[in-house]
This record gives structure tokens, sequence and C-alpha cells, in this order.
């Protein structure tokens, strides 16, 4: 397939890299030379300000993909088989397919000037996305799908590819291993003294029948995970928080405690395991490498995935610190305040991130794998919704 502009740009290069997975499975070739987009025998995709073939797909480019800079974007949406767009900009094709889908993939509203939530993190209310109403649905899925059916339609003779980029991936925070158990006993005690002021005291008698052996610890629930990973087949991967220092926001257990140890090694054994960032290390960066190296110690494994712990990150920052440290697969992004598709996307990809080079110019840097969340838990959790409920949100 070949794309013809007037502009190369690293920007236009990113996009295209990720259309071609999901079109072709092959590289555009990508050309400023009218007579060779001409000659070019194959699916053509104009991406200048005119129309240069009679069969080929005019994509007439708003000027996103050819700026330097990161400025605030005015966006109108409408409606285009059915689903939201933007970038309206009169070629053959209903919008700039390329400009939008970077617009949102790069997370680029997260460089703007936003609003941030009770913990410090971008809120999803400033986002398109949940402001337009489509954070339910991996929007840049559905748009190149429907790319793809126009290629289709008006070049019969080459077919596209059906790479079915999809996959389900289960995944597991391990913040805090038990609620009771293999606690040092101030812990316990302090804990104990909190619920009797409260007057929990059924609290108390649970805590107390964990200790003792009589009652299984509420989130021991490992072997009832590993039977339904069994039955269905699943590829999880679990998240450790292996913090060394307590906080208000990092309550897992010491990873020198032995049977915490133990049920590391047995899970990554067995699956995937990643690094949970503490709270702690998104202001001391230091942190962040020495859980991996403790995490690293304790499987006996290269460590390279991670989940920010209560999806705690700031572009570009947080991802820099990541690469720094080796990870080369994040499982960050979504909302830890709604569910839905932060980056309007449900397949993997690679993320970007942005160097400021000059004051306004930013340079574009390849980042980590990014794994896109759909759903959390704690997520569905406030609504207080049925179990029927959520299977629907899910499905
Ligand atoms: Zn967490």
């Amino acid at each position: 397939m070949i794309l013809f502009t007037n502009n190369k740009s690293s920007r236009l290069d990113y996009i295209l890299e990720f259309a071609r997975n999901f079109l072709t499975g092959k590289q555009f070739v990508v050309s400023s030379d009218v007579a060779e987009y001409r000659n070019y025998i194959g699916q053509k995709i104009n991406y200048s300000p005119e129309r240069i073939a009679d069969n080929e797909i005019w994509i007439k480019p708003c000027s996103l993909l050819f700026k330097k800079e990161i400025s605030e974007q005015n966006i109108e949406c409408f409606e285009v088989n059915g689903y939201k767009a933007f970038f309206k900009t009169g070629g053959g094709y209903p919008f700039d397919i390329f400009a939008a889908s970077f617009y949102l993939l790069s997370r680029y509203e997260e460089y703007l000037t936003h609003q941030k939530d009770e913990y410090g993190r971008y809120s999803h209310t400033n986002s398109l996305a949940y402001t337009e109403g489509f954070l339910n649905l991996p929007l840049v899925n559905i748009w190149i799908k429907d790319l793809k059916q126009v290629i289709n339609a008006q070049f019969p003779n080459f077919p596209t590819s059906n790479n079915q980029l999809f996959t389900f991936i289960p995944t597991y925070d391990i913040d805090e291993a038990w609620a009771y158990k293999n606690k040092v006993w101030w812990r316990n005690t302090g804990g104990a003294l909190r619920d009797v002021l409260k007057g929990d005291l059924k609290r108390v008698a649970t805590r107390l029948n964990v200790i003792r052996g009589k009652l299984q610890d509420p989130y021991d629930t490992y072997e009832w995970l590993d039977t339904l990973n069994e039955k269905y087949n699943l590829n999880p991967v679990y998240f450790f928080l292996a913090a060394n220092k307590k906080g208000k926001f990092d309550k897992n257990i010491s990873p020198a405690n032995f049977q915490w140890q133990k049920l590391v090694k047995r899970h990554s054994e067995k699956y995937a395991a990643g690094i949970h960032p503490s709270w702690r290390s998104g202001d001391e960066p230091e942190l962040l490498k020495s859980e991996i190296t403790i995490l690293e110690m304790i499987s006996e494994r290269k460590i390279v995935g991670s989940r920010q712990h209560y999806i705690r990150f700031a572009f570009p920052e947080t991802y820099r610190k990541l690469l720094e440290a080796g990870i080369t697969e994040d499982y960050s992004m979504g909302y830890g305040s709604i569910n839905g598709f932060r980056a309007s996307v449900a397949t993997h990809f690679i993320g970007m991130i942005w160097k400021r080079k000059k004051k306004h110019l930013y340079s574009l840097i390849l980042s980590v794998s990014w794994m896109p969340i759909h759903i959390m838990n704690i997520s569905l959790l406030p609504n207080k919704l049925t179990k029927n409920l959520c299977t629907i949100i899910i499905q």
C-alpha cells in the first residue's frame, strides 16, 4: 500500500506504523513523488490537500501531524457511520483519520493544561472520550476497521490482512497480599485497636480467627484464581507491590517476609509477574529501580512488565522513568476512576512520549508497549452494580 504525502513527519510515521498492523500487516510505501504514486500498482492513499489520481482514497490532512509543537486543538465532533469522529477536512474521506487517531493514541490532551483529580492524576473528565461519550468504545480500532472496508471496496484485487490483534489478559495487582495473615504483630495490633475504636467487633473477630488459622484470610484468593486460570486457559499477569517503606498508599507485606517471597516465587514460576511501583516511587524515582531489583531477586526472573499503583502516572515523566528502569510493557493505559478506553483502543500498541527540545518544540520518542485496561473491578464497585449488569458492561 502506498501513501502519498507532501510532508514527512515522525508523527505520521508513528500512526502509519500503528495502522498498518490492522490493514495489510506490511509497511506503507510513503512517497512524495507524484509519478511513483500514480504508477504504483496496489492500494493508494493520498494524504495531501489535492486529489492526485482517480482510483485512490483521498484523506485531506489537517496540520496536526506536521506540527512540532503541542497546542490546544479546536475539536468539533460529528458522526460517521454512527460513531463519533473529528478533524473534518473535506477530502474524499469524511475526516483526517490519521490525525484523529494520533490525537487519541498519543494522549495529546494529557500534555495540555488540565484538571487533576483527588490523587493528582489526569482527571478522566478532561478527556474528549469522556466529554463526547465514547470512552466505552475502542474508537480508533473502529475507525481503522471502517477504513479497511473502504480500502477493500475500492481495491478488491488487493486484499487486506485479517490480523486479529485483540487478546484478553486478566491482570491482578497484589497491593496487600493478605489482610491479616503474615503481617508483623504491631500492624495487626494497631489494626485491631482501630477496629475496636470504630466499634467494628466483627472485624476484630475475623482478624483473630484468621491469625489463629480458623478462618481463611479474605485476600487469600490465590488458589481460587489458579482454578479459574486453569479452567479458562488464561495467561494472567500478577503485579506485585514490593515497597520497603510503608506509606498511606503503600500497605504491602514487607518483601523481607518469607511467606510473601514464597507467594511471589510460586506465581512467577507459573505466570508472568510484573512490578506494581509503589506510590512513593512516583515521588522518589530511585525507589522504582530498587523495587524492580527486589522482585527480580525473589522471582529469579527479568521484570519487564509494570502497572502503576492507583494508575498514577503523568506524561511524559512516568514513562521516561519506566523506560530507564528497563520496563518494556506497561499495563496502566486506563483510568483508576472509571472504566473505558483511555487511549480509545482495545489492542496493545507501542506507546510514544514527547521530549521537549526547545521552548515549544517537541520530538517524538517511542515508549514502552501499552496494554490498554478496559475493566477494573474497583471501578465497578462504587456504583453498586448487580452481577448481571457488571457482566453486560464487561461484554
Ligand atoms: Zn495498586
